[in-house]
């Protein structure tokens, strides 16, 4: 999944005009920037690809999930339906507008499952937040009805699969608001940096403002503007967007060289039949940048994972232990260990459905793995990786 493999002459092509007029910012200084709007284009080229009438940078991905909450009109003591694995960026934009996440099951597509969705739902309950985590998607089609049903919003945090469709339309672009990472790791990279996809022009003239402190953006100067409401500072720079224009003009060159790397590892594992894939729902095309399965008991799959390591087979993933992506680890949340006080609903909050019993995620969670697939490998590298990869499994089964 990582841009930062591939990185080069047109990233700096576009860093070096940046560089040339000295205007690092992406607002104001018209004179001196010698026509460079760097954020604004990543913006327009963003919109384009992924088919929405809007699109907004912001500072990270994390700040961009916080951003599109608070563009939606989120706020203390809202509840936000979210999933059990993911990343901790789910909780903490949840938490940083006063609101109370509320941990809902995953299934075998690695994402919400709508039934416990539609079980988690109170009086209280805003917004519906599948995460696509691992490059494959939720079963938007479910979720979409249910928002429908109870009037909620339907956020998609699409950090880690973009790129991937649902029945044809860009992941992000399904639900009322969609999000991007731009963070080292992700497909694509701005350094750091992060965006926020809508068709709602309300929520979109929200959100440019929000993330500028609440500015309005309509005075002839810097600093002429009124301010309709607070807000806060999640700009991006105009240098992180410099690199993410080059970055996103060769997505699909990523997407490509994803896809066929996966597709041989896929078609290895295929020969055995103890190994069960991910379920992609109906519809979706994966963005190819994990290959997910399932093994028959998380005492075999601890093994595997472990051996995998000892073989070399390097950047596969056992996410149950993992302290950044399943609830078992997150001692912060779970211990609600804040530097400061939390609104006091989420004391009570985050497990108020009475569902502390994940042990639907456990039965999936123990007994997945997830390899990344790199952009950089060889086709012959990873033919190579293949089987050493099932070879590995057959023997610790
Ligand atoms: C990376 C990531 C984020 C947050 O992005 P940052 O840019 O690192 O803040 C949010 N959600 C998921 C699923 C991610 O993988």
């Amino acid at each position: 999944m990582p841009g930062f493999e591939l990185f080069g002459d047109s990233e700096r092509k576009q860093v070096q005009d940046v560089l040339d007029s000295g205007v690092l910012m992406r607002y104001g200084f018209d004179g001196m920037r010698n026509g460079h709007w760097k954020a604004k284009e990543l913006e327009t080229a963003l919109s384009h690809r992924m088919q929405t009438t809007y699109a907004h940078l912001c500072s990270s991905g994390t700040a961009a999930l916080t951003v599109a909450l608070a563009s939606a009109g989120v706020g203390a003591g809202d509840e936000v339906i979210m999933p059990t694995f993911t990343f901790a960026a789910s909780f903490e934009s949840i938490l940083a507008i006063g609101a109370v996440p509320i941990l809902v099951d995953v299934d075998d597509t690695l994402t919400l499952n709508p039934e416990a969705v539609e079980n988690a739902i109170t009086e209280n309950t805003k917004v519906v937040m599948p995460v696509h985590m691992c490059g494959s998607m939720a079963d938007l089609g479910a979720l979409k009805s249910i928002c429908k049903k109870y009037n909620l919003l339907l956020l998609e945090d699409a950090c880690q699969a973009i790129g991937g469709s649902y029945h044809g339309k860009p992941l992000g672009s399904i639900g009322d608001l969609g999000c991007f990472s731009f963070d080292y790791v992700k497909t694509i990279t701005c350094g750091e940096g992060g965006a926020l996809i809508t068709n709602n022009e309300t929520f979109y003239e929200n959100a440019h403002k929000y993330s500028d402190h609440g500015h309005d953006h309509l005075g002839s100067d810097r600093g002429a503007e009124e301010h309709p409401f607070l807000g806060y500072n999640f700009r991006i720079s105009e240098l992180n967007a410099a690199v993410g224009l080059a970055q996103v003009s060769r997505l699909d060159e990523f997407l490509a060289l994803q896809k066929r790397n996966y597709t041989i590892l896929r078609e290895a594992l295929s020969k055995l039949p103890e190994v069960i894939f991910r379920k992609v729902p109906d519809g979706g095309v994966e963005n190819y940048s994990f290959l997910n399965f399932f093994l028959p008991t998380e005492e075999i799959t601890r093994k595997v994972h472990k051996v995998l390591g000892k073989n070399g087979v390097d950047a596969c993933f056992y996410w149950y232990d993992n302290n950044w992506h399943y609830y078992r680890k997150w001692e912060h949340l779970l211990e609600q260990k804040s530097l400061g006080k939390l609104p006091s609903e989420v004391k009570k909050g985050f497990n108020r459905n009475s569902v502390t019993d994940f042990s639907k995620s456990d039965h999936w969670i123990g007994r997945t793995i997830s390899c990344l697939v790199k952009l950089s490998w060889t086709e012959e590298e990873v033919r190579k990786r293949a089987i050493k990869l099932t070879e590995t499994i057959k023997k610790n089964l």
